[in-house]
């Protein structure tokens, strides 16, 4: 039997810090292990020197392949364009910063080889994060889960094993609002978790500030459920209701600006679904590539 290849899939956005120890761990499992191996790293257009910690890896090391963004497009867009170039039988997506630790790697393989077409890690602790973040990213996965009819499993990042069967659906899959933990449960096939503890940053702080951890959310609620325009049609049908109701007792003033905010939000929630059809509908491309290494 031919031996299986595995692909690495690693994004990274200003990880000089963590760059090359990342390389390191990876290449010590899977040397360890004696897992036939490529690396696929992308360069979310990093203003620091990753790209360079990068190009000398890659210049040493023909299993390392590097594709470098012309400029930053975000986590999501990084991991699929890493999954798009990878060649292996199956894929593993990492973080760069060693906060999914390398060595659980073989038991996804292990998993993967005993049928299981996805393996996907799941946070039973994590380690020096914030209050905040544990806390939002807790009850946003349980609101999520409510909400949608897609199963996604709770707990779980990116960090992830894919058969390739999964693979080739997923790069058919041309959305350009991305929540890829959503993508995967709604592809299917055999899945299965591991858990782990989910490690501090091995250096560097944290490429994810608020505004994108909303806009992850925001991609996740809207691209999974139309549950919020559900809600705003209710919502609509009650005060209508109580519209009726107040014509008799009128001078409630004050209802006018309740009634005006809930307009307001309404009209709001319907056009994040508008922005992101005409998003959809404008047919760019999701990235562009600046640079590629290694690939054949
Ligand atoms: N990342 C990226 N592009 C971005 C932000 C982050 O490729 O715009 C990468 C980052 O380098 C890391 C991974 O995505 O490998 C997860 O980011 P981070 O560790 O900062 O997020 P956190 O673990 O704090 O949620
Ligand atoms: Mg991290």
């Amino acid at each position: 039997m031919k031996e299986k290849l595995i692909s690495l899939v690693v994004p990274m956005y200003c990880e000089n810090e963590v760059a090359k120890e990342c390389y390191k761990r990876l290449k010590e499992v899977m040397k360890k292990h004696e897992i036939p191996y490529e690396m696929v790293f992308i360069n979310d257009g990093s203003t620091d020197e990753t790209l360079s910690i990068l190009e000398v890896i890659a210049a040493q090391d023909k299993k390392v392949k590097v594709i470098s963004f012309a400029r930053n497009f975000g986590h999501q867009i990084a991991v699929t364009a890493g999954i798009k170039r990878a060649q292996g039988d199956a894929v593993i997506v990492i973080d760069a910063d060693l906060q999914d630790p390398p060595e659980l790697i073989p038991e996804m393989i292990k998993l993967w080889e005993e049928g299981y077409h996805v393996v996907y890690g799941k946070r039973k602790k994590r380690q020096g994060e914030t209050w905040f973040k544990l806390t939002t990213a807790k009850y946003f996965y349980r609101f999520l889960n409510s909400i949608t009819e897609v199963d996604i499993p709770l707990d779980t990042g990116d960090f992830r094993l894919m058969d390739r069967k999964v693979v080739d659906i997923f790069n058919n899959m041309p959305e350009k609002n991305r929540f890829i933990r959503g993508m995967v449960s709604w592809i299917g096939f055999k899945q299965t978790a591991i858990e782990y503890e989910r490690q501090e940053r091995f250096a560097g702080e944290t490429k994810y500030p608020l505004k994108q951890m909303l806009k992850l959310a925001a991609d996740g609620i809207l691209s999974f459920s139309f549950k919020p325009v559900k809600w705003i049609e209710g919502t609509g049908i009650v005060i209508f209701l109580l519209g009726m109701l107040l014509l008799f007792f009128s001078g409630i003033y004050g209802l006018l600006v309740v009634i005006g905010g809930i307009q307001l939000f309404a009209i709001g929630i319907i056009g994040e679904y508008v922005v992101r059809i005409y998003d959809e509908a404008r047919a760019r491309p999701i990235y562009t590539v600046e640079k590629e290494i290694n690939f054949k």
